[in-house]
């Protein structure tokens, strides 16, 4: 005789208000989004697990051995394991609930102590809460697109071929200038050693033996593989020290850099602008929840936004045009605009919200505002740089063609006061089967920012680093 097995499955919440698990016996695990009691002798608990915005509302009937002594006291944020059938709910606004046949209490949530009761807490407030944030539902929707992001991000290279290459996050080039690095060392900052006889640090005695850095970029480690391997990407994190202390600037934060061979500003254009398609479409369709969410809670344009720009061609714009531009604009900016001055986030906004309602990829710089690093054009006076912005967050992308010719490059350095010898590595790229190539970075925050229509960059990554503030 074979004894009767009852199948149970484990199953996730967002699988558990599906039509199609009704009559399926489940265990479902998660913590109290919310509980009502009911005089009629049973409970509603709202169950949620993270894997979807939604929760699963279970009913546990006064039956249960443990309604007194556990279920009722299994407040708002309590861990649940629920075991029961999945049944078609005759509430509306849900299709399925799940009756319990057991619901164990794992552990207990305060009420009198546990922060998250109230709906609608500020983020400034849940800023201050990192580690339990993600329990709420914006956090928690936040998590999921961000992850979704990525996904994307790898999937849009890995189907064209690029490789994914891990460059070091301790660096001893800098890549953009100094002042805005973090330094790293292990010296004993009490005793740190000094040059005989002088008041200059001794790098060769720190761990190193020379001064080091966390990168600004990998940009220049990418470029070594690019120019072997032809099309590459990164995507790791970097650091800025700058005292930016702005709702788009972070001192740590995620950043993918594809690196193309035999590649030009128009390639990396084209790339930039595809990519940036692909993601919002994927997330259109993948999150189609969280987005339903942001769009209702965070922003009401956010949806429209992104399914608009997927539909349109980004705007190819010259750095002079966009200039000339800015000073007949007729606007009151706080940072005048003149032919070589840098962009500000005013102008980039202007451009990309109220002159073309999309986004623009600003191109051909001044080169006296970007790095050694970018082409210099027939002019002698631009270089072949671009940056895409869009609206709200300005600056998404910043991206160039390389300079491939070692003489330029090399008189380029000595010009911004890099010491060629220093980049003799970087410029045996140029010595030994050089090639036109081009790549560009995208801030990983700055994206999830753009897409959930989040107002601040510190709620889109889950423990933020800025100025004066590291917790968590
Ligand atoms: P910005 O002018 O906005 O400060 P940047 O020109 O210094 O940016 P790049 O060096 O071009 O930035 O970096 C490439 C991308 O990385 C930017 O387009 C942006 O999306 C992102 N990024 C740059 N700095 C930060 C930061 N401090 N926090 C978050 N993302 C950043
Ligand atoms: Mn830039």
């Amino acid at each position: 005789m074979t004894a009767r097995v009852e199948t149970m499955k484990r199953m996730r919440v967002k699988e558990a208000l599906l039509n199609e698990s009704i009559g399926q016996k489940v265990k479902l695990t998660g913590w109290v989004r919310t509980r009502r009691d009911s005089k009629g002798g049973f409970s509603f608990i709202e169950l949620n697990d993270g894997s979807s915005m939604k929760s699963v509302q279970v009913l546990a009937e006064s039956a249960l051995p443990n309604y007194e002594s556990e279920i009722l006291n299994a407040n708002i944020g309590s861990s649940i394991e629920v075991i029961g059938e999945v049944v078609a709910s005759p509430g509306k606004g849900q299709t399925t609930e799940v009756k319990a046949e057991s619901v164990k209490v794992v552990g207990f949530a305060d009420p009198a102590t546990y922060p998250l009761q109230k709906k609608g807490t500020s983020f400034e407030f849940l800023r201050s809460i990192a580690h339990l944030r993600p329990r709420t539902n914006t956090f928690g929707a936040i998590a999921r697109v961000r992850n979704e992001i990525c996904r994307s991000i790898h999937n849009f290279f890995q189907s064209r071929g690029f490789i994914y290459v891990h460059t070091p996050i301790i660096t001893a080039s800098d890549c953009e200038g100094a002042g805005q690095m973090f330094r790293v060392t292990s010296f004993d900052l009490l005793n740190v050693p000094r040059k005989e006889g002088s008041a200059e640090i001794d790098v060769e005695q720190d761990f190193f033996g020379r001064a080091t850095h966390l990168t600004v970029s990998g940009q220049l480690e990418g470029e070594a593989y690019a120019t072997a391997l032809m099309n590459i990407y990164t995507f790791g994190p970097t650091f800025r020290a700058e005292n930016s202390n702005t709702s788009r600037h972070l001192a740590e934060f995620w950043m993918v850099e594809p690196e193309m061979a035999f590649c030009d500003l128009e390639g990396n254009m084209e790339c930039a602008e595809e990519f940036l398609k692909t993601i919002f479409t994927d997330v259109l369709s993948n999150c189609s929840d969280d987005m339903s969410f942001f769009n209702e809670r965070i922003d009401k344009t956010v949806i429209e936004t992104l399914k608009h720009i997927v539909e349109s061609d980004f705007v190819r714009l010259p750095y002079t045009e966009a200039v000339e531009i800015l000073e007949k604009s007729g606007q009151n900016f706080e940072f005048p605009v003149q032919w070589g001055i840098d962009l500000q986030s005013e102008h980039e906004r202007y451009l990309t919200e109220q002159k073309f309602k999309k986004p623009v990829i600003v191109f051909d710089y001044p080169k006296d505002i970007k790095a050694f690093y970018m082409r210099l054009n027939d002019d002698g006076r631009t270089v072949r740089a671009m940056d895409v912005l869009v609206p709200k967050v300005g600056e998404i992308i910043g991206g160039s063609q390389r300079e491939e010719r070692l003489d330029i490059l090399t008189e380029r350095m000595k010009g911004c006061g890099l010491d060629p010898e220093e980049y003799w590595w970087y410029l045996d790229l140029r010595r030994f089967g050089t090639v036109p190539h081009a790549g560009f970075g995208l801030g990983l925050e700055r994206t999830v920012q753009f897409v959930t229509g989040m107002g601040n960059i510190r709620d889109v990554i889950p423990f933020p680093r800025t100025p004066k503030s590291a917790d968590f």
